[in-house]
């Protein structure tokens, strides 16, 4: 993959370039507190000098010197809510005098192009392909979306303490999945090309050709986000979740889960789902809305008149072994991309790694 260099100051005509072949674009700002990704004006919104500080239950962002716009890691959310949105309106039906008539509600698409993606986040994108596009009914609402994306994705160049995209292999390059990949530099950006549309693009910028200098440059911080990683058990460890079903760690776990299910929410990977219908007072019309759920509500495991997961130890355990162990027969990998997030969004500081490690603890000797 050829490298091309645009200078800081030339970077704003990715933007125009992006705006000018149609595409609405969504990138990180800062709000409330927070970055989070947002349809764009200009480039002058994007986080400059903005760096997170992130431990479990915390998470603080703080303003720097720098002139960097992507020397940050995650926000709470990436891609997730824009594709499988935590609102969804189905379907309607009306009362008429000709009897019950159904309607879909027709998903509004249109071509966005996401700017600052990692390796994580795509490695997300593709399990959630998996999930809503490669069963035998395609989710035609997230499908929608989903043909209408456009990814502009950057190379991380330094990770946060709660980052372990090694140890899941997501990170923190962005190998697929991409149409422009970026490596972001003190001076400006190397950028490649993914896919023929995002050549397109490119063919447009007024690159420079990358020098020898800048590519070792790139190359030396994205080693250096490597070697700050945390690590994760490996798959075939983490399949041993399921035979520790009855250990002590699961009540102590809950002793100090709060059953919130912020961490099912900000996890990329997550894609768990309610419905409700709604209907007006006269009962002539009614909706069907899927709403995002989470496997730490009581209801969630509600089957005929019974709710199966009543403790929180129960829940937190079908969370865990789902995420880390039986997805791999789901989807042939783990659930986990290695972001961090559930660790720096939950409440309580819950660290789903040093849950896992105490889970396993003394596996080999009970093997
Ligand atoms: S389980 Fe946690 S670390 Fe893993 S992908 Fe989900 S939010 Fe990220
Ligand atoms: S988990 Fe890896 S790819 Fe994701 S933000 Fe952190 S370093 Fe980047
Ligand atoms: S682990 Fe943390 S974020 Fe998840 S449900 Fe429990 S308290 Fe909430």
């Amino acid at each position: 993959m050829d490298k091309g260099f645009l200078s800081r100051q030339q970077f704003p005509a990715l933007y125009q370039v992006l705006s000018k072949a149609g595409y609405e674009v969504i990138g990180p700002t800062v709000k409330d507190g927070a970055i989070v990704f947002v349809p764009l004006a200009g480039f002058e919104q994007l986080p400059t000098g903005w760096q997170e500080q992130v431990s479990p239950g915390h998470y603080q962002l703080e303003q720097t010197a720098g002139q960097r716009c992507f020397y940050w890691n995650t926000g709470p959310q990436a891609l997730k809510p824009w594709l499988f949105k935590p609102e969804q309106h189905l379907w309607q039906a009306e009362q008429t005098a000709a009897g019950l008539c159904f309607r879909q509600t027709p998903e509004q698409a249109q071509p966005r192009a996401f700017i600052g993606l990692r390796g994580c986040d795509l490695a997300a994108l593709n399990i959630h392909d998996q999930h809503f596009l490669n069963g035998v009914l395609p989710d035609p609402y997230y499908q929608a979306q989903r043909q209408q994306l456009f990814i502009v994705a950057v190379n991380c160049a330094r990770s946060a303490d709660t980052c372990f995209c090694v140890s899941t292999s997501d990170g923190p390059a962005a190998t697929v999945g991409f149409d422009i990949l970026l490596d972001e530099l003190e001076t400006g950006f190397l950028v490649a090309s993914g896919s023929d549309q995002g050549e397109v693009i490119i063919q447009q910028l007024p690159l420079a050709k990358a020098q020898t200098k800048q590519l070792s440059e790139a190359k030396q911080q994205l080693q250096a986000a490597t070697y700050q990683q945390r690590v994760m058990p490996d798959e075939q460890q983490l399949l041993k979740l399921v035979d520790r079903l009855d250990h002590p760690q699961w009540q102590d776990v809950a002793e100090r889960c709060l059953a919130c299910g912020n961490c099912t929410l900000v996890c990329p990977t997550c894609f768990c789902s309610k419905q409700e219908s709604h209907s007006d007072v006269k009962g002539q019309q009614a909706e069907q809305v899927r709403l995002w759920d989470s496997c730490f509500s009581e209801q969630h495991s509600y089957i005929v008149g019974k709710v199966f997961r009543p403790e929180i130890s129960q829940r937190y355990r079908q969370w865990l072994t789902h995420k880390l162990a039986t997805w791999q027969q789901q989807f042939e990998r783990s659930g986990c991309v290695g972001c961090g997030r559930c660790i720096s969004w939950c409440p309580v500081g819950i660290d789903l790694i040093e849950e896992a490690q105490a889970l396993l603890q003394g596996e080999a000797d009970d093997d």
